[in-house]
């Protein structure tokens, strides 16, 4: 069994940096150069290093690092008919999120053997013995760069088409013994100007989780981490209340970046979940301090019980170079320890 949680515990949203010679990997994967074992061994091994720094640094709810995709969402196209890859609109220049590929419906999408998250955390369950947490993207998220052209009228109705499958892959999940499973829902702009609301968000979250006991539920709500870019205007008040019909126990919410900004309008926001914090810039090449983390939470801890507060990065990691992303990891387990010896007076 794994251990219980400390006070504050630590965890991250998902991805984690990836190691220099995945990059030569993927190329001779891309070149058909590489076998099937060979492309298992590489990725176990790159999920192997994650775990190791996870577990090196201290923090208490690890994930696989999310090693075995590539980009966020982009990489479960290959997953799902229905869809033809239209290319990036543009591709040339500073980098943007419309430098990625769009793929246009050509009719109705499926989904025939899941998304491969299950596989991912069978992994991962069988590779440590800290608790563990998966995200799964959520329907609006996986559509971010798809753009409804045959069969569907708009991206709530092709994101709605995604429910049944993120849905059986969150049953699968829970059947396999995940614990903490999160639903990421970015606030993506998606494919030209669509326009989404709070209620959509929560009515296809709450539908995905329907029936699952046994599993605490979070949303990840963040601005977008695009090559360390964000891509939405960095404010969540036109989310809460609404966003609380979701039926999650926590919200994975990102405040370092935003120097800590809304954080008095927590209490009213989430008077009755957990709040999985962001105390660490993913964004930014500064390594924040023990100090710069321990200050953050005691912000928090003005406005947020200690009991229902969980600490993390602001968003998953995978654009943090790899050396400093370790060093960020340390400084949020540091920061957190320092904070809990002042709640308890005891070291951990
Ligand atoms: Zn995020």
């Amino acid at each position: 069994m794994p251990a219980a949680l400390p006070l504050l515990p630590t965890t991250v949203v998902g991805s984690y940096a990836l190691p220099s010679w995945i990059y030569a990997a993927d190329d001779w994967m891309q070149r058909g150069l590489y076998g099937p074992i060979d492309t298992a061994e590489t990725f176990n091994d790159a999920v192997d290093r994650a775990i190791q720094d996870q577990e090196e640094a201290g923090i208490d709810i690890i994930s696989d690092g999310e090693m075995r995709r590539r980009g966020f969402v982009q990489g479960f196209a290959h997953k799902i008919s229905g869809l033809k890859n239209v290319g990036a609109p543009r591709k040339v220049g500073e980098s943007g999120i419309d430098q990625e590929p769009v793929y246009e419906t050509v009719g109705p999408v499926t989904v025939a053997n899941g998304i491969g998250i299950v596989e991912e955390f069978e992994y991962l369950r069988d590779h440590t013995r800290k608790p563990t947490k998966v995200a799964v993207p959520g329907a609006f998220a996986i559509t971010a760069w798809y753009k409804p052209v045959e069969h569907y009228k708009d991206r709530t109705e092709l994101a709605w088409a995604f429910v049944p499958a993120l849905k059986d892959e969150i049953r699968r999940l829970a059947a396999a013994g995940a614990k903490f499973i999160q639903i990421d829902e970015p606030i993506i702009p998606g494919y030209g100007a669509d326009h989404h609301t709070p209620g959509d968000l929560t009515g296809m979250f709450n539908e995905c989780i329907a029936g699952v006991s046994g599993v605490k539920f979070a949303m990840h709500v963040c601005f977008g981490t695009h090559k360390k870019i964000a891509y939405a205007k960095r404010t969540y008040a036109p989310f809460f209340p609404e966003m609380l019909d979701a039926k999650a126990d926590q919200f994975v919410l990102e405040f370092a970046n935003r120097e800590m900004s809304e954080i008095e309008r927590l209490k009213d926001w989430l008077s009755d979940r957990d709040l999985v914090a962001g105390v660490v810039d993913v964004r930014n090449h500064y390594i924040e301090t023990p100090e710069d983390v321990a200050e953050r939470i005691r912000a928090l801890l003005k406005h947020f019980p200690a009991e229902r507060l969980y600490l993390s990065p602001d968003c998953g990691m995978r654009r943090v170079i790899r050396y400093r992303a370790r060093e960020k990891l340390n400084s949020l387990v540091e920061g957190a320890r320092i904070v809990r010896r002042e709640l308890t007076g005891k070291a951990d």
